[in-house]
């Protein structure tokens, strides 16, 4: 009988990404409330140092696969090692997070269980012991609850949509898994990640984000943005408008056909705040809208906003900024 919680963590040139502690917190959290165990799949390549700290976060077991063919994700091969992971672990829930990681790996590992597949999900509850996942549908308009009747369920969590609980002191039994199939594996390979010019975080891990749309004017106006996002220490987005004019690459996009974001703090500058957009950044936690459209929707979401000419309110931000840090 499947039981626990098995966590996929996610890993890139040797580091764990920050979505992982979310993630192993999540699922600590779950086997908790079901009276269960929490273990986690940590693949990659150089990786072993990492398996001991996994305990802040409450892993009772971490199954390590480290193999330089695991050093960056390619479907095939991490599948291999959840399927061992998972054929020793035996959990009834798998719980990755829904980065491109793991919207890739997720319904492979659903579909070769057989399992329930609830993909995105903002927030788990327990409700009588069986799990309970909340997930935006239909661009963020409509919030279902989904249970999973399958005897195993897969999960994929959106980042920062669970705090992390570093307060555990776990030391978690660490198994090896035996990957000499991924030095067999002939015809697979996948190639260096490359990050995108610029970008310090990628946006969906991003804390702060300053993002521009067709109200920018063009890309010649972006150093305002830039200076804004310097000083607040924030990453650069885009509306998908910004983005089809050619101004900014499409890894900036925010929204539906973009990426779906979280940060603290969201500054949506010459945005008008389609649905389209908000399905992407609608969740943040503080909203500052800077529009001349006192009528433009996004000021409907906003926490803060600013009615006037972004060529002017801009300037005079970065100026009140650079107050603050002299
Ligand atoms: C299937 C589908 C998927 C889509 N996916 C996405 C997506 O992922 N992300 C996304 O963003 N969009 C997406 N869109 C497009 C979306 O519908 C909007 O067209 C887009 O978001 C508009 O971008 P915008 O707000 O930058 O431009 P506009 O809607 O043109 O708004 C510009 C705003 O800037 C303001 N403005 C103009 N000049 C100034 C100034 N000088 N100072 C201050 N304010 C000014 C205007 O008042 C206006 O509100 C999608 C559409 C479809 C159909």
């Amino acid at each position: 009988m499947p039981k626990g919680v098995l966590v996929i963590a996610e890993t890139r040139d040797g580091e764990l990404r920050s979505v992982t502690a979310e993630a192993i917190s999540a699922g600590r959290w779950l086997a908790d409330g079901k009276g269960e165990e929490c273990s986690v799949l940590l693949a990659g390549s150089g990786i072993a140092d990492h398996a001991g700290g996994l305990g802040v976060y409450g892993a009772d077991t971490v199954y390590l696969a480290d193999h330089e063919a695991l050093g960056v994700y390619s479907g095939e091969l991490w599948l291999e090692a959840a399927a061992e992971a998972i054929a020793a672990a035996d959990p009834s829930i798998i719980l990755i997070a829904a980065t491109s990681t793991g919207k890739d790996l997720a319904p492979r590992i659903a579909a070769r269980l057989g399992a329930g597949y609830a993909a995105s999900c903002t927030g788990l509850s327990l409700e009588e012991g069986t799990v309970e996942a909340t997930r935006p549908v239909y661009a963020g308009k409509i919030v279902e609850k989904v249970r999973l009747s399958t005897a195993v369920g897969v999960i994929s969590m959106r980042p920062k949509s669970f705090e992390v609980d570093d307060s555990r002191s776990t030391s978690p039994a660490i198994e090896q898994i035996d990957t000499a199939w991924a030095t067999d594996a002939k015809g697979v390979s996948a190639g260096p990640v490359e990050a995108a010019e610029g970008a310090r975080v990628d946006l969906t891990e991003a804390d702060r984000i300053v993002s521009g749309g067709r109200g920018m004017g063009g890309p010649e106006n972006w150093g305002l943005l830039e200076e804004i996002a310097g000083l607040l220490g924030a990453e650069l987005g885009a509306s998908r408008a910004a983005v089809d004019a050619g101004w900014r690459p499409h890894s900036e996009q925010v929204g539906q056909t973009g990426k779906v974001v979280t940060p603290g703090l969201y500054v949506a500058c010459g945005i008008s705040g389609a649905m389209q957009h908000l399905a992407g950044m609608g969740r943040s936690k503080v909203i500052v809208a800077i529009n001349k459209d006192s009528d433009a929707p996004i000021f409907q979401v906003a926490d803060y906003g600013v009615i006037g000419n972004v060529m002017e309110v801009l300037p005079a931000l970065a100026e009140e900024l650079r107050k603050l840090e002299a």
